[in-house]
C-alpha cells in the first residue's frame, strides 16, 4: 500500500533514514511525490578506449574487481568497481551508496553512465548511474556481453540530491516502487471533473510518466498535472481560510476622520498619493463589520509604516487595541520607537513584548522615555486594555497574551506568518481582529494570486518624493579597492554603510558541501584591521544574544558604529536613513528578492545610495540574474524578471512560500494559475465547508501550511 512506510519497503541505513526524514519523506506516497527536477537523455555509448575526461558517457563492461570500504580520512562508505571491455579498464567509485555496488559481483556485465573525471592521468567515474545486465535482461544472469545492449528510449530522471541520498538512489528506489504498482493504489484527490476538463493525466499514469517518461512530452503532461494539483490545493486552502476567517465577527470601528487628519498632520512629511489612497481603503475596511484581510504591498521605503500607524490611531481612538507584529526583535524594537514618535501628542500607553524583554512607554518617572517592566505586569495591562498599542515579535500571539478588544493586527513582512498564527488571533467568542499585512517583498502576479490568495491587495506604487534611484553595481574583484575608497568617502562625509555576508562563521572545512564564501565574523575583523582602521566597525548576526544584537543596532542607529557587517538579519525593514552604501558579498548566494530587500536598507533618504555586489560566480545564468538586479527599476519589475530567469530545476527558493519547484515553475503560466484559482473559488461557492468533498477535506487537513520559521 502506498501509505506504507519507506523503512518497511527498503532496507535503510541510518544516514538514509535521516536524509529521508530531513526531506519529510516517510511513506511510499511521499516518495512517489518526490519529483525529478529534470531529465537527461541517455549518454552516448562508448568503448572504454574512446573515453575522454569531462565527457558524459555510457559504458558497458564486465566487473573485474569489486571493493567496499571507507574513504580515507572522511570515513564515508565507499565502493569501487573496475570494469573491463575489449579496449581497456575503467574505475567507478560511489560515495555513500556503497550498498548499490553490493549488487555488482565480479564477472557481472554492467552498464555505467556518468561524467568522466581524471586523477593522476587515470579516468574514472564518480557516482555513476548503473544497471547490471540482469536488471533488464529477460534471460536472468548473463555471462556474455548482451547482444541487444543499445540504451532503451527512456529519459533518466534527475532528482534533487541531499547528503546521503543521490539522484541515483531515488531513481532506483522509485523504479522499484513503481514496479510494485504502488502508484496505482493511491486515490486521486483532484476531482475527476477537473482532470477531464483540463485534459490532465489521472494520478496513477501521471506518477509513472513523471518518474519514467519516454519523452519530454510525456514528462511535460505529467508535470502540468502536478503543477495544477499543487496550485489548486493552495488556492482551495487559502479560500477556505479566508471564508472561515471572515465568518468571525469583526470590530466595526467608528473612524473619527478629524483625528486621523490631525494624526497625519503631525507627521514630519505629507503622505504620498499612494499612501493616502491606501489609508482611505483601510479605513473603509475598518468601518465594515466583517474583519479586514488586506495586504499592503509596497517597495522598500515606500512608507508602509506611516499608513499602518494612522490605521492604528483610528482603532485606538475608537477605544480598541492594536497589535503590531514584526518578524525580528530588531524590527519590533524599531517599530516600537517610531510609533512612540508618531503617538507623542496622543497620551496613550505603548507596550513592547519580545522573547527577551517587555517595555512600556511612557515611563512613570521620565514621561519621555520607555521603561522595563515585567512580563506579568505587561500582560495584565494589556488584558485590561490599559496599553492599547502593543508591538512585538511572534510572542505577541502566544496564548498567554490576552487583549481586551484586539481590533487590529498589523503584521509586518506577512510571508513570515502563517495561517495558523493568524487563527491564533481570533478570540474565543469568535471576534476576529482586522488584519493588515505589510510586505516589501515584491512578487510576481501569479505568485501573489497564489500565496496571498486569501488577501485583498493594496499597492503602494509610489516612493516619497526626492528619492534618487539606487546605483547598483556588480563589482569585479580587481575593482574591490575602488569600491572601498568610495565607501571611505561616504563614511568621511558622515554617512554609514553595511557589509552583508552569506554566513556567520568560516565554513567547516570538514563538511563536504562547505562553501567558500566570506563570513561576517572574519570579514568584520579584516575590514577593521586592514581596510578601515580609522572607523568603528560593528558586527551583527542571528547567533548574537538579543541584548548584544540590540546594542549593536542601537549603536549603529546613533552613528557610534560607522560600518556594520551583518548576515541577512538586516534584510527586513531595518531603518537607518543615514546609511547610504551596502556591500553584498557572495551575492549569488542570495535570491533576487532578497538582494532587493537588502539594498532597500540604504534607500531611505534623499542621499544618493549605492549597492556593490561581489560574486565569485562566473556562470552566465548567475551573472544574468545579478544583472537583472542592476537594471530593474523597481521590485515588481525584478520579481517578474526573476521568475522568467529561473530555469526549470534551478533551486528556486519556493520553500519560503510553501511551494515546490514544480509549483514555482507553474507560476510562469498565468492561465494555469487563474484556472486553478477559479476552480477553487467555484467549488467553495457551491460547498463552503467541503462537506460533500471528503477527499478534498482530507487532503487539506494533511497539507495545511507548516508553521513558517523565523530567523
Ligand atoms: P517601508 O515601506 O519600507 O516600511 P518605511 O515606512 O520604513 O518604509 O518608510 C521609509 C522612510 O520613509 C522612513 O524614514 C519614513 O519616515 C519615510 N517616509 C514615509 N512616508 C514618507 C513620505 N510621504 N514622505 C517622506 N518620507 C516618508
Ligand atoms: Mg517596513
Amino acid at each position: 500500500m502506498a501509505g506504507d512506510r519507506l523503512d518497511q519497503r527498503f532496507r535503510l541505513k541510518a544516514h538514509q533514514r535521516q536524509a529521508l526524514t530531513r526531506l519529510g519523506l516517510f511513506t511510499e506516497r511521499d516518495l512517489l511525490y518526490y519529483f525529478p527536477t529534470r531529465y537527461e537523455r541517455p549518454a552516448a555509448e562508448k568503448l572504454i578506449g574512446e573515453l575522454h575526461a569531462g565527457e558524459v558517457a555510457t559504458v558497458y563492461g564486465q566487473a573485474v574487481k569489486v571493493k567496499l570500504g571507507l574513504a580515507r580520512q572522511k570515513r564515508i562508505p565507499l565502493a569501487e568497481v573496475i570494469i573491463e571491455d575489449a579496449t581497456g579498464r575503467l574505475k567507478a567509485t560511489w560515495f555513500y551508496q556503497a550498498y548499490l555496488a553490493k549488487k555488482i559481483h565480479e564477472g557481472d556485465w554492467v552498464k555505467l553512465a556518468g561524467k568522466l573525471g581524471e586523477r593522476n592521468g587515470q579516468l574514472y567515474l564518480a557516482n555513476p548511474a548503473f544497471e547490471t545486465a540482469a536488471d533488464h535482461s529477460l534471460f536472468g544472469v548473463q555471462t556474455t556481453r548482451p547482444v541487444n545492449h543499445k540504451t532503451p528510449e527512456t529519459l533518466t530522471p534527475i532528482y534533487p540530491e541531499t547528503r546521503g541520498l543521490s539522484s541515483v538512489w531515488f531513481h532506483y528506489a522509485l523504479k522499484q516502487l513503481l514496479e510494485t504498482g504502488a502508484h496505482q493504489s493511491l486515490t486521486d484527490s483532484l476531482p475527476a471533473t477537473l482532470v477531464a476538463r483540463y485534459h490532465l493525466p489521472a494520478l496513477g499514469p501521471a506518477l509513472l510518466l513523471i518518474h519514467q517518461p519516454r519523452s519530454e512530452k510525456e514528462a511535460a503532461a505529467a508535470r502540468k498535472r502536478f503543477a495544477f494539483e499543487e496550485i489548486f490545493f493552495i488556492q482551495l486552502e487559502r479560500w477556505l481560510a479566508k471564508t472561515t476567517y471572515e465568518k468571525n465577527g469583526g470590530y466595526q470601528v467608528a473612524v473619527d476622520h478629524e483625528t486621523i487628519k490631525r494624526f497625519v498632520g503631525q507627521l514630519p512629511f505629507s503622505l504620498t498619493n499612494a499612501q493616502q489612497r491606501a489609508l482611505d481603503q483601510i479605513l473603509g475596511d475598518l468601518e465594515r463589520p466583517a474583519p479586514m484581510m488586506r495586504l499592503l504591498e509596497g517597495d522598500v521605503g515606500s512608507g508602509k509604516t506611516a499608513v499602518a500607524a494612522a490605521a492604528a490611531a483610528a482603532v485606538v481612538e475608537a477605544g480598541f487595541e492594536v497589535a503590531f507584529m514584526a518578524p525580528t526583535e530588531i524590527l519590533a524594537r524599531q517599530h516600537f520607537e517610531s510609533l512612540i514618535k508618531n503617538f507623542t501628542d496622543r497620551k496613550i500607553n505603548l507596550g513592547l513584548i519580545t522573547g527577551s524583554e517587555c517595555r512600556k512607554f511612557p515611563s512613570k518617572i521620565s514621561p519621555r522615555e520607555t521603561t522595563h517592566i515585567s512580563r506579568g505586569q505587561l500582560l495584565k495591562w494589556v488584558s485590561g486594555g490599559e496599553i492599547p498599542v502593543v508591538v512585538g515579535t511572534q510572542t505577541l500571539i502566544q496564548k498567554t497574551v490576552r487583549f481586551k478588544n484586539l481590533a487590529l493586527a498589523i503584521i509586518d513582512e506577512q510571508h513570515r506568518f502563517g495561517i495558523k498564527q493568524r487563527a491564533a488571533l481570533v478570540k474565543k467568542g469568535g471576534r476576529a481582529p482586522h488584519l493588515l499585512s505589510l510586505t516589501a517583498t515584491p512578487i510576481p502576479r501569479t505568485l501573489a494570486l497564489t500565496v496571498y490568495g486569501d488577501l485583498d491587495l493594496t499597492l503602494l506604487d509610489e516612493l516619497p518624493p526626492g528619492r534618487r534611484p539606487i546605483i547598483t553595481k556588480i563589482v569585479p574583484e580587481i575593482e574591490r579597492v575602488v569600491a572601498y575608497e568610495k565607501i571611505r568617502k561616504e563614511l568621511m562625509a558622515g554617512r554609514q554603510a553595511f557589509v552583508v555576508c552569506p554566513r556567520i562563521d568560516l565554513p567547516d572545512p570538514a563538511k563536504m558541501l562547505a562553501l567558500n564564501t566570506k563570513s561576517a565574523k572574519q570579514e568584520a575583523k579584516r575590514l577593521q584591521e586592514k581596510i578601515f582602521p580609522e572607523f568603528t566597525i560593528g558586527l551583527v548576526h542571528s547567533k548574537l544574544k538579543p541584548k548584544d544584537k540590540e546594542q549593536v543596532m542601537a549603536d549603529f542607529v546613533v552613528g557610534k558604529i560607522h560600518l556594520l557587517v551583518a548576515t541577512s538579519v538586516v534584510e527586513v525593514g531595518v531603518n537607518v536613513p543615514n546609511a547610504t552604501v551596502i556591500v553584498i558579498e557572495g551575492a549569488e548566494r542570495f535570491g533576487l528578492a532578497q538582494l532587493h530587500q537588502l539594498r532597500g536598507r540604504v534607500w531611505r533618504s534623499d542621499h544618493q545610495a549605492h549597492c556593490f555586489l561581489f560574486t565569485d560566480a562566473v556562470g552566465g545564468k548567475t551573472m544574468e540574474r545579478l544583472r537583472a538586479v542592476q537594471t530593474a527599476k523597481n521590485g515588481f519589475e525584478l520579481a517578474e524578471l526573476d521568475l522568467k530567469l529561473r530555469g526549470a530545476g534551478a533551486l528556486t527558493g519556493g520553500k519560503q512560500w510553501g511551494l515546490s519547484d514544480l509549483g514555482m515553475e507553474a507560476l510562469k503560466n498565468l492561465k494555469l494559475v487563474e484556472a486553478a484559482r477559479a476552480e477553487a473559488k467555484n467549488l467553495l461557492a457551491k460547498d463552503p465547508t467541503l462537506a460533500h468533498q471528503p477527499l478534498l477535506r482530507e487532503r487539506l487537513t494533511s497539507t495545511i501550511e507548516q508553521p513558517l520559521h523565523l530567523e
